[in-house]
């Protein structure tokens, strides 16, 4: 594997002083890794330099055609004020996942694992300590062909900013208003639901300002062809409970395959759950709904862990979860997942990865 060099910041950042007022990727730490590619070359100069500005020219594909895709994950303290990644190696095969539906060429998953805790561990005093705080990292590559010419780029920046983020849950939690959006649709079969683009957040973010004008905190996306099944919810994956039985959509190739969702299943099923991921419709739920046998309902995704959705719109229809409060299911995945996280818990599953 290649060796990452390392140029240190001659001009260390002043560190948030309050860790109540991080919030969410707003704030960068000192560092960011980097490397490029070159076809015929490969990969080159994986490297940690100080953060700061790219320099691109005006016809870089990225910003014409939307050659991109990213990934989100965390990096946590522990009681022992170690830190931790969850299931990295998951964040890497879902890259190259991405990359390949892109036409973007495969990053080596030990190299960004490795570029991932070598960047954590150089910003390591930038990991927050207060309770439920993370260091939020971005890694993420485009295309930088200075052309026009619609194909793929012969040519990529990768790279990788962290950001200390905040509790995401500063008041406790507490479920959300969602809106069965009927016009606007996220993905299509065939597309590129199932990758972390940037360009499936384009499509999503008017859909996102009409529920918010509603008063609707999050989206529920149906299916983009028949605009019949439940897909996600906002930029997070959905699971109901009906009847005692965990329901999440089925991997079609228009959700995105979450680790959050992943891990969810997981934890279920070592409970005694039964979990199906299958085609569920908005009539089939709101049906679950009327007659009293949905139970709860709630969002994954690595930002907010797990998020109760506590109230349901879709047309004329309009039902409430759980007379709005958060349920034993989804409190207790909340509470395992993260005492993992933060190493309060044991880590059965083998999910941790130490920085160092
Ligand atoms: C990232 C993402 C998720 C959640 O994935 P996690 O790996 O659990 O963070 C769900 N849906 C969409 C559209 C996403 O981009």
């Amino acid at each position: 594997m290649q060796e990452i060099r390392i140029e240190w910041t001659k001009q260390p950042k002043e560190k948030p002083a309050d860790e109540s007022k991080l919030g969410f990727g707003k704030i960068f730490t000192d560092h960011m890794f980097l490397m490029n590619y070159t076809a015929g070359e490969g990969w080159q100069d994986p490297r940690i330099v100080p953060y700061g500005p790219f320099s691109l020219d005006p016809s870089s594909m990225v910003f014409h055609y939307a050659q991109e895709v990213f990934e989100g994950m965390k990096a946590y303290r522990t009681a022992d004020g170690s830190v931790q990644l969850f299931r990295p190696y998951e964040n890497a095969r879902r890259m190259n996942s991405s990359c390949e539906r892109l036409c973007i060429p495969a990053i080596d998953e030990e190299l960004f694992v490795s570029a991932v805790k070598k960047l954590v561990e150089v910003d390591e005093a930038w990991v927050p300590h207060s309770p439920e705080t993370s260091l939020y990292l971005r890694p993420f590559v485009f295309a930088t062909d200075p052309s026009l010419g619609v194909h793929a780029s012969h040519t990529y920046q990768f790279a990788i900013i962290a950001s200390p983020s905040g509790c995401y849950y500063p008041e406790g939690i507490n479920p959300v208003r969602i809106y069965v959006e009927s016009k606007d649709v996220r993905a299509v079969r065939g597309g590129t639901g199932y990758t972390k683009c940037g360009g499936n957040y384009a499509a999503s973010i008017r859909a996102g300002e009409v529920a918010e004008e509603k008063g609707y905190s999050q989206v529920l996306w149906l299916d983009g062809v028949e605009q019949k099944y439940i897909e996600e919810v906002g930029s997070m994956n959905v699971m109901f409970k009906i009847d005692g039985k965990i329901v999440t959509p089925a991997l079609t190739g228009s959700v995105l395959p979450g680790i959050t969702r992943k891990s969810c299943i997981e934890l279920l099923k070592s409970w005694g759950f039964e979990v199906e991921e299958r085609l569920l419709s908005a009539e089939e739920l709101f049906d679950a709904a009327e007659s009293g046998r949905l139970e709860e309902a709630w969002g994954t995704g690595t930002a907010a862990v797990v998020s109760p959705v506590g109230e349901m719109a879709w047309k004329d229809k309009h039902c409430v979860v759980n007379h709005g409060e958060i349920g034993p299911t989804v409190q207790k995945l909340y509470d395992t997942l993260t005492g993992i996280q933060w190493g309060k818990l044991p880590d059965p599953f083998g999910w941790v990865v130490k920085v160092k």
